[in-house]
């Protein structure tokens, strides 16, 4: 961050991105710097007032800034925030990749090479995240936007929460507030996408670090099978099926398929990480371990943010 505020008139705004609920994302040039590209998310003040949305724009910038910090390449750095009568401003890493979902989309399913390349840079920079006290809780393939070369870099913390520290990791209690709370079980209301909810929030409205690592494991059995493996005809149809942990193993839909049957590994570690009871579900650290991940040197961190279409 520099210190002088910056402002819409430091930039070239260029073609629109794309928008969420609050908000629409430009691709943008800094006038002093023009070879360096950002994306700038826009968002109405009148809107996030008239939708209740303060809340959410706070949270991501709050947590946004205190990753920012800490320069992960899994994570879109937000670099400057500033707002206007009309407007409020976050200028972010540009990830002309798009989102890792359309690439699914266009792909139908990953191979093996390409499950592993996302799955460990997704694992490397969750244990970034956790190891900062905050739990995403809205993991999902949109969220998840590519740089130039296929590496993925994490975004959208509108619905993150802050871990209290003094418990334990699993099973901690969380607000999306930004401070710890005393009340048991407490989380905030549902947030988050259907498909992705973890059974702890649907059934005891508690939130921890294994809520994103459940959402991991539904990432993990959608890159093989091309869809999210809980979906019902309706939100409560998808709800009765996460707690129910009722999903199909189908075969491997490749477009222009010449792979065969997904390996074996992912079905283990996915079966070890989709397990309805928090505390037995599979954590980070055994992740890493987990033997389809058995090449990979966890501390060789260039080697894990290479890019695969470098
Ligand atoms: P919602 O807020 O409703 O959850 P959202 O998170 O997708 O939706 P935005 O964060 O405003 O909303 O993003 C809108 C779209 O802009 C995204 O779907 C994505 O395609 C694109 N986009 C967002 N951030 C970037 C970025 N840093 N680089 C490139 N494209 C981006």
């Amino acid at each position: 961050m520099t210190s002088r505020k910056r402002s819409p008139h430091d930039f070239i705004f260029k073609e629109e991105l794309g928008h969420g609920s609050y908000s629409t994302v430009f691709k943008a040039l800094d006038k002093k710097s023009p070879n360096k590209t950002y994306a700038i998310k826009v968002c109405s003040k009148k809107h996030i007032i008239n939708e209740a949305k303060v809340k959410y724009v706070t949270i991501e910038k709050n947590t946004m800034n205190l990753l920012a910090q800490k320069n992960h390449a899994g994570i879109i750095k937000l670099y400057y925030t500033f707002h206007d009568e009309e407007n409020l401003y976050f200028v972010l890493d540009y990830a002309p990749g798009g989102e890792l979902l359309s690439l699914l989309h266009r792909m139908g399913t990953f191979n093996d090479l390409w499950t592993r390349h996302f799955t460990v840079q997704l694992i490397d920079a969750l244990e970034f995240i956790h190891s900062h006290g905050i739990i995403h809780r809205d993991l999902k393939p949109e969220n998840v936007l590519l740089d130039k070369d296929g590496r993925l870099m994490i975004t959208d913390f509108g619905a993150a929460a802050t871990i209290d520290s003094s418990l334990e990791k699993d099973s901690a209690r969380c607000n999306s507030d930004g401070n710890s709370i005393n009340d048991s079980h407490s989380c905030a209301s549902f947030v988050g996408t259907a498909e992705y909810v973890s059974p702890e929030l649907l059934l005891y409205n508690q939130c921890g670090y294994g809520s994103d690592i459940w959402a991991l494991g539904c990432m993990i059995y959608q890159f093989v099978q091309g869809h999210p493996p809980f979906r019902g005809e309706n939100e409560l149809k998808t709800f009765e099926k996460i707690v129910a942990l009722d999903y199909p193993w189908g075969p491997n839909k490749r477009l222009n398929n010449s792979t065969p049957a997904i390996n074996p590994l992912v079905i283990n570690l996915v079966r070890k990480i989709l397990v309805v009871e928090v505390n037995e579900r599979i954590p980070l650290k055994l992740i890493k371990r987990h033997p389809y991940f058995s090449k990979i040197d966890w501390n060789d961190k260039a080697k894990i943010w290479r890019g695969i279409w470098e």
